[in-house]
């Protein structure tokens, strides 16, 4: 009867719902009108009863002929009830969407592990039932690992749902830029009206909001505007809230009142599902050791774990080689530990590299060979030193932080396409750890 009720279930609700809330619970007894249903945790049940408890009742209550209530337990915690009532889902008003969303940011591509099973699964809840228990929902966690794509899956999800739906999905830059504008256009109304009529905001890498204290003025009372309107505020950030230096007392407050969710390093085992089933979309064949020579070899970031495959897939169609470890492992490069290097020394291993003069790339020429070794210069400072954006762009000369943003993001996207980029980079790398390492 239960494999049954799965399979009614199943068409009734989205995968990566089914997945996570029903795949694992089990019917533990029926009678005198009463399934029991033993869930895996507090959290599912919580869950499931909200949303989806009318459901189980229905398709229960029509498996068996009679009418059904439902009992959730979780092992060493108290049965819940279910008495039955409406569905809570209300269609949300209309206006235009200016979200640009990755497409491939979604629930279903996303691969659930150990350390990244709980924010996903907050962000199931929140993209099903916005404005409950965990608002604002709070994701932190290193870089690449995927609080991106899980904001942008709740996006998805929500305008799946409700095609019109005001959900905004922005980065902190924008946030700020957008204000900044405002002010410039003395038009703050338009600012206030349009980020106060969100359903749904969500604010990526709020790490960047540090020590721009009226942007974290207005975002303060953008946040407090939206909370007590029930609408749903869902932000990620590289650090916990306690973490973020000069963050605001007050923000760090309201950012603790939801639920705080961490991403961890993924496994062995997650990382290798990741790489199956990012070939399967590419619609390529991977043989097992292949997986297991990347997902050993790229451990602390799953973009790199991403880029080191595409770069294998490349490699081995271009030069139409069979896809084996032998082949691709010299292409692979694993990445450097890299180790701490005066910015100095990163500077002049470049300017080295590029037959250019010091100067010359501090300067603010735009001549093509210029900028690209000082985007890569400033992409290796990143990873060599623990020098925050601002203080990379004085390094070089007094740039702006967003210049480094920029080019850091450019040149990781290079090095994931161009096969020679990447060992250039790894190159120079390796200089600087040698560098970094000389004795004084
Ligand atoms: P972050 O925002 O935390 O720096 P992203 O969300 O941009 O990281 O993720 C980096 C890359 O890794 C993206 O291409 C994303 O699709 C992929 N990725 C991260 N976590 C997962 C996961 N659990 N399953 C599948 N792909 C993932
Ligand atoms: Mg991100």
């Amino acid at each position: 009867l239960w494999q049954q009720a799965l399979a009614i279930l199943a068409t009734q609700l989205t995968k990566p719902a089914f997945d996570t809330w029903i795949k694992t619970s089990v019917l533990t007894s029926l009678g005198d009108g009463v399934a029991t249903i033993q869930v895996e945790n507090g959290f599912v049940l919580n869950h499931l009863q909200k949303c989806y408890g009318p459901l189980l009742m229905e398709v229960l209550t029509d498996l068996t002929g009679q009418e059904i209530t439902v009992e959730l337990t979780t092992d060493g915690l108290e049965p819940h009830s279910l008495t039955p009532r409406q569905s809570p889902l209300k269609v949300e008003a209309t206006a235009k969407n200016s979200t640009a969303l990755n497409a491939k940011y979604t629930f279903s591509r996303f691969v659930v592990g150990p350390t990244n099973r709980m924010a996903h699964a907050a962000s199931l809840a929140v993209a099903e039932s916005p404005g409950r228990e965990f608002n604002p929902l709070f994701l932190c966690g290193g870089v690449g690992l995927g609080k991106t794509h899980l904001m942008q899956a709740i996006a998805h999800y929500r305008l799946e749902m409700y095609p019109n739906a005001k959900v905004y999905y922005v980065s902190t830059e924008r946030f700020t830029n957008d204000l900044i504008t405002a002010i410039r256009q003395d038009n703050m109304e338009d600012f206030r009206a349009y980020y106060r009529s969100a359903d749904f905001l969500l604010i990526d890498d709020i790490q960047f909001i540090k020590g721009k204290e009226y942007t974290q003025e207005e975002f303060f009372h953008t946040f407090n505007s939206l909370h007590e309107a029930g609408k749903q505020v869902v932000v990620a950030s590289d650090r916990a809230p306690q973490r973020i230096p000069g963050l605001q007392d007050r923000l760090i407050s309201r950012f603790s009142m939801g639920l705080i969710a961490d991403i961890q390093v993924p496994d062995l085992e997650t990382r290798m599902a990741i790489l199956q089933k990012k070939a399967e979309y590419d619609r390529i064949r991977l043989p097992k050791e292949v997986i297991e020579y990347i997902a050993s070899h790229y451990t602390s970031n799953i973009r790199e774990l991403e880029g080191a495959l595409i770069r294998a897939i490349a490699y081995t169609s271009l030069s139409s080689v069979a896809m084996t470890v032998e082949n691709i492992a010299p292409v692979l490069n694993p990445p450097v530990e890299k180790v701490a290097a005066a910015p100095e020394t990163i500077i002049s291993i470049v300017a080295q590299h590029y037959q250019l003069k010091v100067e010359e790339l501090l300067s603010n020429s735009r001549r093509r060979e210029v900028s690209l070794a000082r985007q890569v210069g400033m992409y290796l400072m990143r990873q060599h030193t623990d020098l925050s954006l601002p203080r990379i762009g004085e390094a070089f000369g007094g740039k702006d932080h967003t210049t480094v943003m920029y080019s850091c993001d450019k040149i990781t996207q290079l090095q994931q396409k161009d096969w020679e980029t990447s060992q250039t980079l790894t190159s120079l790398s390796h200089r600087i750890n040698i560098a970094g390492q000389a004795p004084e």
